[in-house]
């Protein structure tokens, strides 16, 4: 089966959409430098906030300024009680100290959930709600297609602190025996081959081939690659789609729920502020 992200992008939509239009409730983002790729997400998030009627703040500052000067706009966002959630795109300039800047934000507004605070929480299981987009979109499509990994074996491919390691913890919190991988693995195929469910969070176009999993895997293809203007996965997407059990497209598969999970988050935030 093609698990299509669309669907199950609609149906948190729906879930929240009494909300957004009832409340004033708005996000910031704040993208510093140019790129071309975070620019497309930042588009798709201003198309869903429009429609949900959030509004967005976006800020854009220069490439070369300084870890200070950024941590004074996101403290000025912090204190700003007009702003539910802050999202800050990544990735950022190298010259700027990565934690600092991320551990600025306060872990209230943290609605792409990057700060030790809530990573933290994700890890023990005790989330305030404010989890990462793209792992959690990765259980909404398993629990869209009712696909319960209690028990199940599950090969990631991937240790980011974004997408490999909290889609561990949040699998492995829910019953699952999680295998991450990662450049220096040894035997990898074996890995993926006897998974049940195998996740690829790589950023290498057919990278997951034909011969690395079964007729009996679920892949959930996180990746997402530019070609010649065109968007792929990590998974050999034509070679798999009749193979395997079920298998998620690149495009509309877990992309295509991200930023409706960063609008719930602001929604979780925004009931985080109230109480
Ligand atoms: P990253 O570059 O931080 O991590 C890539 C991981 O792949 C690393 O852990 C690395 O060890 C592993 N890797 C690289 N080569 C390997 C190999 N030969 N064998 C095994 N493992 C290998 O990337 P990331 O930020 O985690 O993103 C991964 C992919 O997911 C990218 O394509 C990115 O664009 C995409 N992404 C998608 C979404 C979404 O919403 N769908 C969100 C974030 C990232």
């Amino acid at each position: 089966m093609i698990l299509k992200g669309k669907e199950v992008a609609k149906k948190i939509q729906e879930s929240i959409a009494e909300v957004t239009q009832k409340e004033k409730i708005a996000l910031a983002i704040l993208a510093i430098g140019e790129n071309k790729s975070a620019d497309a997400y930042i588009k798709g998030v201003l198309r869903t906030s429009e429609k949900l009627g959030v509004e967005v703040k976006l800020m854009r500052l220069p490439m070369d300024i300084s870890t200070e000067r950024v941590i004074n706009h996101i403290e000025k966002i912090n204190n700003d009680d007009s702003i539910n959630g802050l999202m800050i795109q990544m990735p950022l300039p190298k010259s700027l100290d990565q934690e600092k800047v991320i551990n600025a934000i306060d872990y209230r507004k943290d609605i792409d959930s990057m700060t030790d605070k809530n990573l933290g929480m994700v890890l023990k299981g005790k989330s305030n709600g404010l989890m990462p987009c793209t792992p959690v979109a990765v259980l909404e499509t398993l629990d869209y297609y009712d696909i319960d990994v209690t028990g199940l074996d599950v090969t990631v491919i991937g240790r980011s602190n974004i997408v490999g390691k909290p889609v561990a913890a949040l699998l492995t919190n829910r019953g699952a025996t999680v295998t991450i991988c990662h450049s220096r693995t040894k035997k990898l195929k074996e890995k993926t081959k006897s998974a049940d469910l195998v996740i690829v969070a790589v950023g290498k176009k057919d990278f997951l081939s034909k011969d690395m999993v079964s007729e009996k895997s679920v892949v959930i293809d996180v990746g997402i690659n530019v070609e010649n203007g065109k968007l792929y996965g990590d998974a050999d997407y034509d070679a798999l789609k009749n193979y395997v059990k079920d298998i998620t497209p690149v495009p509309g598969g877990v992309g295509s729920i991200t930023n409706t999970l960063l609008i719930r988050n602001t929604v979780k935030a925004f009931r985080l502020s109230r109480r």
